[in-house]
């Protein structure tokens, strides 16, 4: 068997940060440091740092008055850092700078008097965020699309959730057009979903089947599975080597591996080993060298 790799696969800069924020927080600071929802979408990286002292709760109110939180980088509403207050937390926020962009953007349009409509998954937490910042329209591209009772001049801004899958998005784009005359679009689809979901495309070319490694609650994941799907190779969503199932290798003698950004190469390198391919062959792709800065508390 011959394994193809994906290139640019695993960690993005936003959750790099992310981690970090945490592990510095947790040095700086001391244990315990809660954190608000997973920091990332990810089990393994999530048991890491709680390992090593963090707190993970799904509720600001679940933290006890004055500790430390970090926020995670799918960012959080408003409402969430007013209940921080109230409950005098010392907040680190390390939503990726990529939302905070979409974030500002609601609040910019929408103070030029446009409607919003963002493009994104209903219940992801990235969307529950962004859709705390102001009142918005939610276009779910797995769902009938459906728009307010707006005139079709009616000047809009769609923004979208970073992750999702670029095809659909422009599909849903294709649809609000369509139905609105004055349209403005931000495309805000980041650089490592963009990247990750173009080289899965390339995998695609090469290879019998596709073993995307991440967790199923990772929207970036689930687009990347989706994708090559829609490229007509077989493809499965796996956390590890542990999840592997001999029936899906049988007759196959390429398998193409990819992760998504929440991802630690350990797990891919896990899978490598457990599938002990004859050979090993990394595709070309983009190099990415984006960084964020931390927090300034952590600086
Ligand atoms: S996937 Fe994109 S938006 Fe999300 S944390 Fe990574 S860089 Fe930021």
């Amino acid at each position: 068997m011959k394994v193809y790799l994906g290139l640019p696969r695993g960690f993005c800069a936003g959750v790099v940060r992310a981690i970090d924020v945490v592990e510095l927080a947790l040095k700086k600071f001391g244990p315990p440091v809660y954190v608000k929802h997973q920091i990332v979408h990810n089990p393994y990286v999530v048991r890491s740092l709680e390992d090593k002292g963090a707190i993970t709760v799904e509720d600001v109110e679940e933290i006890p008055e004055g500790s430390r939180v970090v926020f995670s980088a799918h960012g959080s509403p408003p409402e969430d850092f007013d209940k921080a207050k109230q409950r005098k937390l010392h907040v680190i926020d390390a939503t990726c700078p990529l939302v905070t962009k979409v974030h500002n953007e609601a609040r910019k349009y929408a103070k030029q008097g446009k409607k919003l409509v963002l493009v994104g998954h209903r219940g992801h937490q990235e969307v529950k965020g962004t859709m705390g910042v102001h009142s918005m329209h939610l276009v779910d591209d797995r769902e009938p699309i459906q728009f307010p009772e707006w005139d079709s001049n009616t000047s809009i801004a769609v923004l979208t959730q970073t992750t999702l899958s670029v095809d659909d998005t422009q599909h849903s784009i294709d649809e609000i057009k369509g139905r609105f005359t004055n349209v403005m679009v931000r495309n805000d689809l980041c650089y490592a979903t963009t990247n990750r979901q173009a080289a899965v495309k390339e995998l695609c070319k090469r290879v019998d089947l596709v073993l995307v490694i991440g967790a199923p609650n990772s929207s970036n994941c689930n687009r990347l599975r989706e994708v090559a799907e829609a490229q007509g190779v077989p493809a499965f969503l796996i956390n590890g080597p542990e999840e592997l199932k001999p029936a899906w290798l049988k007759g196959v003698d390429t398998v193409g591996i990819t992760s998504g950004a929440s991802t630690p190469e350990q797990l891919v390198e896990a899978v490598i080993k457990a599938l002990g391919p004859q050979e090993v062959v990394p595709i070309e792709g983009v190099e990415e060298d984006v960084t964020f800065v931390l927090p300034q508390e952590l600086r």
